[in-house]
């Protein structure tokens, strides 16, 4: 095999899926970077974290090939099945999907990060489970990204995209901290349905200055899919997590 048929995802041997990723990896990318111009960003250009759910595990071995190394999943099971069959190729696995404790266990075999953690029990049981996973394996530690809530007030229960109140980031930050075998990344958030992305991403990077002045370690902030990444990076996203507009579309469920 050439080098040019590893690194293009299989399209020179006539897999037209390949070379469909291919071409929208590569337009996504051209955005990330345009974007990380017209804001003035000197600094690294965010992670992108191709989120593949719904999608199956021969696509995430295509975007392998293309050169991706880090991919997001939102249920364990799923998750679970595919990091199992693509054990081969060296991907990071980032979990960002609300997450019930008892998955706890389960997606500490295979995730590196969480970018979900919204609550002080799902802290308790990630530090459990981190426990057991370090004794048996000796893995990293499992970076912790908080998640927060943007949507304006409590009010309407369906809009809900899930998260901690802006007011609580600190003190699930210091339980994370606390932690043996968690580290905390930063903030995590989801721009709220039909509305502007951008007063909720400048939210965002307040509660991001607030925790970093705390915690100076902590400054990740992963925001931004692939309707609003630019406005994710124009307010300091470093890790921007797309599945629609490099996947195409999901199947219509869940
Ligand atoms: C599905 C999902 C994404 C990717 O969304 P796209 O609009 O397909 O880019 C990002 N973040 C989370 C939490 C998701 O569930």
């Amino acid at each position: 095999m050439t080098d040019s048929a590893l690194n293009d995802g299989g399209a020179a041997a006539g897999d037209p899926r390949a070379a469909e990723l291919a071409g929208r990896l590569e337009a996504v990318r051209r955005r990330i970077s345009s974007a990380a111009a017209a804001a003035g960003r000197t600094d690294r250009l965010p992670t992108l974290i191709v989120v593949t759910k719904f999608h199956p595990a021969e696509d995430i071995r295509r975007l392998a090939a293309l050169g991706v190394t880090d991919v997001g999943e939102n249920r364990d099971q799923e998750a679970a099945g595919k990091a199992g069959i693509l054990a081969d190729c060296g991907l990071t696995w980032h979990f960002v999907g609300q997450l019930q404790t008892k998955k706890a266990k389960s997606v500490v075999r295979y995730a590196s990060a969480v970018h979900s953690v919204d609550r002080p029990q799902l802290v308790d049981a990630l530090a459990k489970a981190m426990q057991n996973e370090r004794a048996a394996t000796g893995r990293a530690p499992l970076d912790c990204f908080i998640q927060v809530n943007l949507e304006d007030q409590a009010g309407d229960a369906g809009a809900h995209r899930g998260g901690a109140a802006p007011e609580d980031v600190l003190l699930l930050a210091d339980r994370i901290a606390a932690a043996d075998g968690l580290r905390l990344a930063g903030v995590m958030a989801v721009a709220p349905l039909g509305a502007p992305p951008e007063p909720a991403f400048a939210k965002l990077a307040v509660v991001s200055s607030q925790l970093v002045a705390q915690h100076p370690g902590a400054s990740a902030i992963s925001a931004g899919m692939s309707q609003d990444l630019e406005a994710a990076i124009a307010f300091g996203a470093t890790h921007l997590r797309i599945g629609s507009d490099i996947l195409g579309s999901r199947p219509a469920v869940g």
